[in-house]
């Protein structure tokens, strides 16, 4: 068959490669590139050889991001594409790039990405039609150069197990998505990578077409990247005594807002401060964890985080075990009295 082919031509270019050369799909919004893009760079660095960053899109941001993506740590060369089918990258649009890209005469030993709704898309897609795997949320690596194989390890089970992988030299192009917060984004440098335009591959009547994106628009931090996250949990009762007692603590701590699960179900809190397995990851300085009970799948969010401090009634609550700081109080005793007195 057709895969059965493209693997063995892929083990023939491998075979001639000596050291690995990344492909790694950085995302942008409006852009801005997104940050779990930067640490899927830093990542790709510890492969140890040559990077080459993706950047697609419509052509009103591609230039400035490129721009910007040649100044960062690692990358040798940008590869960049502009199409309209690309100003909303999605699965059917982006993987025929990828395809011409990766074709026999590819360079490429890795591809990367974040672990981000698109790239997990993208990704797998792609991975699927040269007949490799894609492993995905990748916390740590290493590339063994002379053997050709690379290790990751990667969370299961709501993060209650790591399970560590590998992917041996016979699978020629390695795909796989990065979890952000366990790798710094990649940082500005002096040198400047080069860069190349890589035809589009329009699509004609793509089966799926991208019709809006609706960006819940907020004046606080950003979860995702905030450096302190006040949360949530059933006990805030209602969205407006979860505004009410949050928010004033989240502002006086300069933090971003989340929320558990059950939070967001209630309707107390928008769906994209949702924490957790099947929320966002984040691994803060400070994570508060308020009126939470600590349910394996919020921690599966937020227990890679520097100090954890909860509030609960509840002595036996779980989320005690990961705490750092706890305190077994009412939060609507506690919240406002705490929020006094950090604003003296
Ligand atoms: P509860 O478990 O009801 O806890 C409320 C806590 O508040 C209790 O500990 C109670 O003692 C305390 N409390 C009550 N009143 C007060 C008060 N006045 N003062 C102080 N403390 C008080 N959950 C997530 O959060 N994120 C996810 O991504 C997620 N994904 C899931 C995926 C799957 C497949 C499944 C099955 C579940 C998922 N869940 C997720 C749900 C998870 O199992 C829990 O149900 C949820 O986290 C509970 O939210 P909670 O802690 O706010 O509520």
């Amino acid at each position: 068959t057709g895969s059965v082919f493209r693997r063995r031509a892929f083990a023939r270019t491998y075979a001639t490669a000596t050291s690995p050369h990344a492909l790694v799909f950085l995302e942008h919004r409006g852009g801005v590139l997104e940050s779990g893009s930067l640490s899927a760079l830093t990542a790709a660095e510890q492969l140890g050889g040559e990077i080459s960053a993706l950047v697609v899109g419509s052509a009103e941001y591609v230039p400035g991001v490129v721009d910007k993506v040649k100044k960062l740590k690692g990358v040798t060369s940008v590869l960049h594409s502009t199409s309209i089918q690309y100003a909303n990258p999605i699965a059917e649009t982006l993987a025929p790039l990828f395809e011409k890209l990766l074709s026999d005469s590819s360079p490429f030993t890795h591809v990367v990405a974040a672990t981000s709704s698109s790239a997990k898309s993208v990704l797998p897609r792609v991975s699927a039609r040269l007949n490799v795997p894609t492993v995905s949320d990748v916390t740590s690596l290493t590339h063994d150069a002379a053997a050709g194989s690379t290790t990751f390890t990667r969370p299961i089970y709501a993060g209650n197990a790591i399970a560590t992988v590998r992917a041996p030299a016979d699978i020629a192009i390695k795909f796989f998505t990065v979890r952000g917060t366990a790798f710094a984004p990649a940082p500005a440098q002096d040198s400047t990578a080069t860069d190349t335009v890589v035809e589009p591959v329009e699509v004609a009547d793509p089966p799926t077409v991208h019709i809006k994106t609706t960006i819940a628009k907020s004046d606080r931090p950003d979860l995702g990247v905030a450096s302190r996250v006040v949360s949530g949990g059933r006990a805030l009762k209602n969205a407006e005594t979860f505004q009410s007692t949050l928010y004033p603590l989240a502002d006086v701590l300069g933090a971003a807002v989340g929320a558990s699960r059950a939070a967001v179900d209630a309707g107390y809190a928008d769906n994209s401060l949702q924490v957790g397995q099947t929320g966002k990851v984040v691994a803060p300085e400070l994570y508060m964890a308020l009126g939470i009970s600590g349910a394996i799948q919020h921690l599966a969010g937020m227990k890679d985080s520097k100090l954890i401090v909860a509030i609960n009634k509840d002595a036996d609550a779980p989320i005690f075990q990961v705490a750092d700081v706890g305190l077994i109080a009412d939060i609507f005793d506690a919240v406002p009295e705490l929020t006094e007195k950090l604003k003296k």
